[in-house]
């Protein structure tokens, strides 16, 4: 009732503010709605162009904010060097950063250079697609102290050029066995980076500084180790099949592995959980025959890490072998382990713990799930806070693949335009000034802000340097050199 109250008197009032908009032909001087999107991943960019999409009739400017002084998100520092076809999505980000009503406003980071209700001065709106930029732990000795043992997050980092992860230094030359721990696809990205060619390796956008350290590694063998079993794997098929046709490495998978599961429980599952199945089935059936075969890999299920060895550098990782939870369904996802008792130590002198990404708060104002490490939410909507969305991993969780995200954003932006047209938002009447506001406070406090044609500036300076070493891009590693890079 008191929604359609407002809504009777306030659809009228916008649409007849955004009509006098359109025939004085001066959005500039008008006040449209001013909506700020926080991270330049893909959340962002896909919200952004479902936003512009459906507030064609609707004078409204969206900018995108991202710490870093350049966009993208994962696309950039996450996805595999070996997966150009990926990171195509960009030729899309750019059209939406390039539209008319759209502004990317880079190295301004909310909740440290500018606070997050410092924006509620200059937008109506706020979206928070942040992404999950923290790693999880396994909390167990040896993790912390001892040398060579990363986070998936800090070494997909080092290869893919994140500035704070530039003085990684991994050791791969002083031994021929890494443990990765977890099953996911991140663990499967980092353990074809370890065993790939280097003569692959080096026509990717991979950064110089890793290159020249895998290419002395001694890396001969990597374990993949998962606490449960291979039915429970989060990998998918295509990276798996990606890591079963390298060239020079053979897949070592144990069929015994495999004895509990039959042809009625697969014929269960869904689809692609079917074909994965099938295909780790496969592989571990077909008898390896790389004559060639230089380096190996290897799934070890059912193991749970207690605690890592070592003097200074990692030596070991002690394993508790685990078992099914009340006989549990082998193939229900979300089966329940326990520890058998049994220990078993697997030499190794690499670890990278590949167990997920979880977000952080940025505001101590925003309700958070600390547990989750996401937003509270309610299909997009901030709880208790009226103006405030938030999309992509810092939403749901660290889950998901880039298409996921473009669904996602349909609904979302959605979600926002029937707020507007709904009069849910009772600040729409306020005069906003957008980004000039922020780029101001910004300056005020010394930031120099990117923009896009800025950032363009670098990006040619990175695809020059890449192309005179054969490669599609040589990231800048450095802050101060990208901040010099982009102003010249
Ligand atoms: P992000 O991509 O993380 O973007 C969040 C952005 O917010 C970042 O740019 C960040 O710098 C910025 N930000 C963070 N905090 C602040 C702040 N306080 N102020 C301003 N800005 C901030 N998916 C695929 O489809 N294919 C793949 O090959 C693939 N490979 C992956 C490899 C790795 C290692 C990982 C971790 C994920 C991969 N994914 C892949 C998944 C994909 O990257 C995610 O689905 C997607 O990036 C999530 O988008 P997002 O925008 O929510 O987060
Ligand atoms: P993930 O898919 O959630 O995998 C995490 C792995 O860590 C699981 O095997 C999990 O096992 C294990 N794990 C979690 N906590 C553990 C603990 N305490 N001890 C031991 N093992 C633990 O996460 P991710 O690999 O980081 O990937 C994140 C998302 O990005 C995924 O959706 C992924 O598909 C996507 N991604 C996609 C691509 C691609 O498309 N090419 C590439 C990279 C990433 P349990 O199941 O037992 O918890």
């Amino acid at each position: 009732m008191f929604t359609n109250v407002i809504r009777r008197c306030f659809v009228p009032c916008l649409i007849r503010r955004s009509l006098s908009i359109v025939s004085n032909n001066s959005t500039v001087s008008s006040s449209p709605i001013r909506i700020c999107v926080i991270g330049s991943g893909p959340a962002g960019f896909y919200l952004t162009q479902n936003l512009l999409k459906l507030s064609q009739t609707i004078p409204t400017t969206i900018d995108i904010i991202e710490k870093a002084p350049v966009p993208f998100g994962l696309v950039r520092y996450g996805v595999a060097p070996d997966h150009p076809e990926v990171k195509n999505v960009i030729n899309t980000f750019t059209k939406i950063a390039e539209h008319e009503r759209v502004r990317f406003i880079g190295n301004i980071h909310i909740g440290k250079t500018i606070g997050l209700k410092e924006l509620q001065e200059f937008y109506h709106i706020i979206v928070l697609a942040y992404g999950s930029s923290v790693e999880r732990n396994l909390h167990i000795p040896g993790e912390t102290t001892l040398e060579n043992v990363f986070s998936a997050k800090d070494f997909v980092g080092w290869y893919n050029g994140v500035p704070d992860n530039a003085q990684l230094r991994p050791q791969l030359n002083h031994t021929d066995q890494a443990i990765i721990i977890g099953m996911g696809n991140v663990a499967l990205d980092c353990a074809r980076m370890l065993l790939s060619s280097i003569d692959d390796l080096a026509k990717t956008d991979i950064t110089d500084i890793a290159l020249d350290t895998l290419r002395q590694s001694r890396i001969r063998h990597v374990i993949l180790v998962a606490r449960r079993g291979p039915m429970q794997v989060s990998f998918t098929i295509k990276e798996l099949r990606e890591l079963t046709k390298l060239n020079g490495v053979q897949s070592m998978l144990n069929k015994e592995d495999f004895n509990q599961i039959d042809q009625i429980m697969i014929d269960k599952l869904e689809r692609p959980r079917k074909r994965l199945t099938e295909l780790m089935l496969k592989t571990a059936r077909t008898k390896q025959s790389q004559n060639n075969a230089e380096r190996f890999w290897y799934l070890k299920f059912w193991r749970r890490p207690k605690q890592l060895n070592g003097k200074t550098l990692v030596e070991s990782v002690d394993f508790e072998h685990t078992e099914s939870v009340a006989n549990g369904d082998f193939s229900d996802p979300n089966l329940s382990v326990q520890p058998n008792g049994t220990i078993e130590t697997i030499p190794c002198g690499l670890v990278i713990k590949s167990i997920g990404y979880y977000g952080v708060q940025i505001d101590p104002w925003l309700p958070f799930d600390t547990e989750r490490g996401i937003i509270r939410n309610r299909q997009y909507r901030i709880d208790d806070r009226p103006g405030f969305y938030c999309t992509g991993w810092i939403g749901r969780g660290a889950r998901g693949v880039i298409a996921e995200t473009t669904t996602e954003s349909h609904t979302v932006a959605k979600r926002i335009m029937e707020d507007v047209e709904q009069g849910h938002l009772t600040n729409l009447h306020d005069v906003k000034s957008g980004g000039d506001g922020l780029i101001a406070l910004a300056k005020s406090r010394q930031i120099r802000c990117i923009s896009y044609e800025d950032w363009k500036k670098l990006d040619a300076h990175e695809t020059n340097l890449g192309h005179t070493k054969g490669k599609p891009r040589e990231k800048i590693l450095n802050i101060q050199k990208m901040l010099e890079l982009t102003a010249s």
